[in-house]
């Protein structure tokens, strides 16, 4: 493929996708290769994580980079938070010399932007990170004055997911004796595993650090499996906490679980794979609306409240699976209807502006 026709395909994607603005910063000093994608705005500044992870190479770092922000739009949506849609995705150099240095760089890039965009903690950068950010801009949230670590309300999210996933799919009440199978034991997958073992839920995790694995061997009393191994894991619930795509032509076969609901972002690897898990009649929980308690964690300042909207993803859920029984539809096609609804009434040509019709 040339560099034109990749442009191009870079655009057609950003076209798919609804995204609005695309923003690049290179800073060979830091070694920083940074990609910002601003999804949508209607709402608010675009809010979400920032990422610094290895990628095979930049093609892939833009894709996830606007996925991911399209995501966040519809995350923000539909727990109707006053943000839109963004995502950084930083292209993690081999060797990092002065990390505050590099994430310093980074802040002056925000800076730039002038608020459009908000960073926020993700996979690979920490606290620390976003307070070095915070050296440059204020438009940065998870610093250790402000909000901190979203991970254990991200986990609350997914536990009260899990809890209505197992009473709509399982007739459950309660998760006693529940078998959940987390992908992933890292922020989010330990504080899921701490909970759903508080709520007398049985455990098999696996995770490529052998450290955080034995970490809940010892604490929850929990299974361990090689990492290659979870899903075929025959549970009540596979739990995506690792990385997305994890649903794909490859992996759908395997599964031997009544409900898959995890935190990982994009965790189908397109949107044929959730028909396929309909169709095997295994239940799917929305991934950006189960995972939404850390972004409500950032945007509602007030611990209580923050809390009570949490809490609140069950509903959303529940509401969510009956909608998509009584319609036929796996229920992230009911989610997205949902929040495009919120996201595109108010402009101009209302809800047909939906940027996935836009598709060709
Ligand atoms: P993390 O990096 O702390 O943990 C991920 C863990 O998954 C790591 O321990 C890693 O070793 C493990 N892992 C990676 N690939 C694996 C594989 N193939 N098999 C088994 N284990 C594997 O990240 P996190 O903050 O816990 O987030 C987990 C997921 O949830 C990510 O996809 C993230 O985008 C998503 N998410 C996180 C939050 C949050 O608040 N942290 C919010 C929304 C979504």
């Amino acid at each position: 493929m040339t560099a034109a026709t990749r442009q191009d395909s870079f655009l057609e994607q950003a076209v798919q996708l609804g995204v609005g603005e695309l923003h690049f910063k290179i800073d060979q000093r830091v070694g920083l290769y940074a990609v910002v994608a601003i999804h949508n705005t209607t709402l608010g500044p675009a809010l979400g994580g920032c990422r610094c992870v290895n990628y095979p190479n930049s093609s892939e770092a833009i894709k996830d980079a606007m996925r991911l922000a399209r995501g966040m739009s519809y995350k923000s949506a539909i727990c109707k938070l006053p943000y839109g849609g963004g995502k950084s995705v930083l292209m993690r150099p081999r060797l990092m010399e002065d990390r505050v240095a590099y994430f310093e760089v980074f802040g002056e890039f925000l800076e730039q932007l002038g608020g459009r965009y908000i960073a926020a903690m993700d996979s690979g950068t920490s606290v620390e990170d976003m307070d070095a950010i915070a050296h440059r801009t204020q438009h940065v949230t998870c610093t250790s004055d402000q909000a901190g670590d979203p991970s254990p309300l991200t986990a609350l999210g997914v536990f009260r997911g899990i809890e209505a996933a197992a009473r709509f799919s399982l007739q459950r009440s309660d998760l006693e004796d529940l078998h959940v199978a987390i992908q992933g034991v890292g922020h989010v997958g330990h504080a899921l595993a701490a909970l759903l073992h508080e709520a007398g839920a049985r455990l098999t995790v696996a995770d490529h650090n052998p450290t955080l694995v034995k970490r809940c061997v010892d604490e929850f009393d929990a299974l361990a499996v090689p990492a290659q191994s979870i899903l075929d894991v025959e549970a009540d619930v596979l739990a995506p906490c690792a990385l997305g795509g994890i649903i794909n032509d490859n992996s759908i076969h395997r599964l031997r679980c009544a409900i898959v609901a995890g935190s990982a972002n994009n965790q189908l690897s397109t949107p044929v794979h959730g028909m396929q898990l309909q169709q095997l009649g295994i239940l799917y929980a929305p991934d950006y609306v189960i995972n939404a308690g850390g972004l409500i964690r950032v945007a509602i300042r007030d611990e209580q409240q923050a809390h009570e909207r949490v809490m609140a993803i069950y509903d959303t859920l529940y509401e969510i699976f009956e909608q998509a029984a009584k319609d036929e539809q796996p229920p992230e096609l009911v989610a997205d209807s949902m929040a495009e609804t919120i996201l595109y009434s108010n402009q101009p040509g209302g809800h047909s502006h939906d940027p996935m019709s836009l598709a060709g």
